[in-house]
């Protein structure tokens, strides 16, 4: 006879559960930082800072003037699928926010030292809520501006297995920084200031997109920055800059592709850049380029990974040619005209 063990079914507590997804939701202290700018960004700030230390793994500290949270959403924030972005299936398809999921916090503060305080216009005092590896303390008044101000501690301290598998200080400060630059180079509009362990790293004004690009990737070559601005229709343009192939030897590895504000990796949109380039660019140069698409939300489904950073097309092929056409255009220009172009793609 073999000798089986019966083992009965049961449901996982919630707190589990955020830690079972926290692996997909934050990978690391920069995927944390992403989801709070994410946030901060969805809530209409205009001025967001933060503190990080020792690479985020230490501390990640967000503060912004955005909307705010009431005192009795403070809970809510940190329950898995709970969010103020989305309501029924519909909207699904019409997602102009960033985040949506409703897992965001819940998954960073089952895995750290959390607290979470806000104060919405208009209101005396805020309210403050800690929490401990997703078990909530304590819910308390607290003097802060407008806005909300999110604090993350000791990031996988409970979690071993996950903080051995986190880097040196200095690479997981390189992945903040790169979150950091994505979002600042995509909400130029809105003031930034980023330091670590206590050393300023950048303090960016709002402005517009080629002062942030220069301030974030250089200041000195504005000119060699060339503007794209291509309509396809209302709900289908491309803009940006991409640096002018002539002066690529000494150029950064730029290379920040956005859909509806949101940064993305895609091969399709990589190869229509590629062959949008083709013809001015030697086969072993890459394109540098600050690109963003704006498209009818209901023609992309942004809900394929937890991360949020890739993208379906409905129709790919008609992208990939909207985007390799319309860069090939803007580079027929020869270089020195360097001027917004703005007719159709269609034509
Ligand atoms: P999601 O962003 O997908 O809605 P999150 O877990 O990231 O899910 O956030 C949960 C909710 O908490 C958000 O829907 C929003 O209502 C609120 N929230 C989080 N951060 C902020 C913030 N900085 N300002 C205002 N509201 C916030
Ligand atoms: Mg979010």
């Amino acid at each position: 006879e073999k000798n089986v063990k019966l083992s009965r079914i049961h449901r996982l507590s919630d707190n589990l559960v955020n830690r079972i997804c926290a692996g997909e939701v934050v990978e690391r202290p920069a995927s944390a930082l992403k989801e709070i700018l994410e946030n901060s960004v969805d809530a209409g700030a205009t001025s967001i800072t933060i503190e990080l230390a020792e690479g985020g793994s230490k501390l990640i500290k967000v503060s912004d003037n955005g909307s705010g949270i009431i005192k009795d959403d403070l809970p809510l924030a940190l329950e898995r699928h709970a969010t103020s972005k989305i309501d029924n299936e519909d909207d699904l398809y019409a997602i102009r926010t960033l985040g949506f999921r409703g897992e965001g916090l819940a998954s960073i503060a089952s895995v750290s030292w959390f607290s979470l305080a806000s104060k919405v216009a208009g209101e005396s005092i805020g309210y403050q809520l800690s929490s401990h590896f997703g078990e909530v303390r304590e819910i308390t008044p607290v003097g802060i501006n407008s806005g909300t101000v999110v604090e993350v501690k000791d990031i996988y301290h409970n979690i071993p297995a996950r903080k051995k598998f986190m880097k040196s200080e200095t690479t997981e400060y390189q992945h903040c920084r790169t979150v950091f630059e994505r979002i600042a180079v995509s909400y130029p509009q809105i003031a930034m200031k980023i330091s670590h362990n206590a050393k300023e790293i950048y303090n960016l004004t709002d402005g517009d997109l080629l002062t942030r690009i220069s301030s974030l990737f250089g200041n000195q070559y504005k000119e060699r920055y060339f503007a794209i601005t291509e309509f396809a229709s209302e709900e289908l343009t491309l803009s940006g800059y991409v640096y002018h192939p002539a002066y690529l030897e000494n150029n950064k590895n730029v290379q920040l592709f956005f859909v509806n504000g949101r940064y993305v990796r895609d091969k399709v949109i990589q190869n229509a850049i590629k062959q949008g380039f083709s013809g001015v660019l030697h086969h072993e140069h890459n394109p540098n380029y600050v690109l963003f698409l704006t498209i009818n939300p209901a023609d992309i489904d942004v809900n394929v990974h937890p991360s949020k950073s890739e993208v379906r097309f409905k129709d790919s092929g008609a992208i990939h040619s909207f985007i390799s056409r319309s860069l090939k255009k803007s580079l027929a220009v020869p270089l020195g005209n360097n001027t917004a172009i703005s007719e159709s793609a269609n034509n």
